[in-house]
């Protein structure tokens, strides 16, 4: 999990490293295209005043000898021919008649302007900036006039200048000198979309539509924004308004060609961060090994709860942290309990409840054990003697406390790995380990004197009679010794009671 949220954080990280050099490519860019189209504009707003400066000196000038033609022609050449400003020159009186015009070829001379233009600039008798329109000639141009006033503010006509759109000349000299080659490219609309420059010649003079990002464009002074163009490009555009025309100037570059660093940082991105990535990725990979490796061991030592050494495995489990060393103890200490309770179970299930001496069960088991280990043994067969008495004599109660008296007798006489058993009621078997009959005989004997002679309180002397057999690995059955046992405590109890006897066939084998 830890491995995954590193690899999903190391991407993410990588993404929006991604969208915010991205974002940043695209405004930096878009930032660009509008400072140079604002450096255009104002470029090419110098460019109209200084225009309109020119004409306005010839305005001024040509005011003296309206009437004289020559000295007119001088002066339309001398603004033409100076400098490149215009690709023709005109002055017309107030009537709209051209007075002079350069080029002469234009044929002009002579003859009334009556286009709508020049009557709005004769009927505005102020300086001027035209839409652009087609001239008699099939010229696309746009034509900027200055007034001519007498010395008594008479008005006497204009000077107009022309500017062919299609054709070079200062202004497509400003406008068309690219800045970058990668595929960006300037060009200019004025107030009705119409275009004024454009790399592609075939497009000035006709309108921008199907551009929604047009009318956004037109509203605004400067801005930047990204518009699809003709080719269904995406471009990253940068524009900024003439105010004293109120043209618009756009500049604007493919959005491939600014994404293009992109492979490259993120390259470089990839390359910085990798390393620490990796780094981190190792550390959680060997941490968590670290953190699950105690649970895994804890986990296969608990599969293996009955191997003898399994607490002591567990216990060797190198539990370094505070979690993993709690649910060890809990393990262990739960381990106690139920080895606890396990054996406590193995004691109730073994164990006569009122005296404590081992039950049939377990009497059961041990000559088995013995049998299969191959270890010789006797058995002592005992039966208190009117026990029936006592009971009646004494009450039940006090029967009780004999039997467990008698028990606790038969106990402190035995030796490791003897066992007392409680058959019956008061019937008795001692499972003596490695011990021949003939010691078995003197020890049923010890232990018949010995209860013999105690004085058991408020009741006196109790006996008992013992019938004693054994086994070999060569000899009867277990059942066999058992019974012979029974027979021979019966004989005693036949012959007098409070004695020994060894049974038959086992003294035989002595
Ligand atoms: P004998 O063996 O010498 O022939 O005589 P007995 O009186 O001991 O004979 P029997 O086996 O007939 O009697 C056994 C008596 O042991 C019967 C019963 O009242 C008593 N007894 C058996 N189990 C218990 C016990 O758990 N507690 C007590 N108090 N008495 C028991
Ligand atoms: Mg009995
Ligand atoms: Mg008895």
């Amino acid at each position: 999990m830890a491995l995954t949220a590193t690899v999903i954080t190391f991407i993410n990280s990588l993404y929006s490293n991604y969208q915010v050099q991205k974002e940043q490519l695209i405004q930096q860019t878009m930032n660009v295209n509008t400072a140079y189209a604002k450096k255009l504009s104002d470029t090419t707003g110098l460019f109209i005043n200084s225009s309109q400066q020119q004409l306005t000196y010839i305005a001024n000038r040509s005011a003296a000898y309206i009437t004289n033609s020559e000295r007119l022609t001088e002066n339309t050449n001398l603004l033409r021919n100076q400098t490149d400003t215009f690709d023709s020159v005109v002055i017309v009186n107030n009537q709209g008649v051209v007075l002079s015009v350069s080029p002469e070829t234009l044929n002009l001379l002579g003859r009334q302007l009556k286009s709508i233009h020049t009557l709005k600039t004769l009927q505005a008798q102020a300086s001027s900036i035209s839409d652009p329109f087609l001239s008699q000639f099939d010229n696309l141009l746009v034509v900027l006039s200055e007034p001519i006033f007498d010395s008594e503010r008479n008005y006497l006509g204009y000077v107009a200048g022309t500017i062919y759109l299609k054709t070079d000349n200062l202004l497509s000299k400003i406008l068309g000198q690219h800045y970058y080659q990668n595929g960006s490219y300037v060009y200019v609309v004025d107030s009705n979309k119409k275009f004024l420059y454009h790399p592609n010649r075939a497009l000035i003079g006709t309108h921008a539509t199907g551009y929604p990002e047009m009318d956004d464009i037109l509203n605004n002074e400067e801005g930047g924004l990204s518009i699809q163009n003709s080719q269904g490009q995406t471009m990253l555009a940068g524009y900024a308004k003439i105010p004293s025309s109120g043209w618009t100037i756009i500049t604007q570059s493919p959005i491939e060609s600014t994404l293009l660093p992109l492979t490259g940082i993120m390259k470089q991105v990839v390359m910085r961060t990798l390393p620490m990535a990796l780094a981190v990725f190792l550390f959680i990979w060997i941490f968590a090994r670290a953190i699950s490796k105690p649970l895994q061991q804890l986990a296969d030592k608990t599969k293996q709860l009955d191997s003898p050494s399994a607490s002591s495995d567990i216990e060797r489990i190198n539990s370094w942290y505070v979690e993993s060393l709690s649910l060890k103890k809990a393990i262990l200490s739960g381990m106690k309990l139920l080895n606890s309770q396990i054996g406590q179970l193995q004691h109730d299930v073994e164990t006569d409840p009122l005296t404590g001496a081992s039950n049939r069960r377990a009497f059961k088991l041990k000559l088995e054990q013995l049998a299969l280990l191959e270890t010789p043994f006797s058995v002592l067969a005992a039966d208190i003697d009117y026990f029936k008495k006592v009971n009646d004599t004494y009450g039940h109660k006090a029967g009780d406390d004999v039997l467990k008296e008698m028990v606790q007798i038969m106990k402190s006489a035995c030796r490791d790995g003897d066992m007392v058993a409680r058959t019956g009621g008061e019937e008795f078997i001692l499972v003596l380990k490695d011990c021949p009959i003939k010691d078995a005989f003197s020890y049923a004997e010890r232990l018949r004197i010995t209860i013999a002679d105690k004085v058991f309180e408020d009741i006196g002397h109790i006996t008992v009679s013992i019938g004693i057999s054994s086994w070999t690995t060569e000899s009867v059955s277990i059942e066999k010794t058992l019974s012979l046992a029974d027979e021979a405590l019966y004989k005693a109890k036949r012959e007098g009671r409070n004695r020994s006897i060894i049974a038959e066939s086992a003294s035989g084998s002595v």
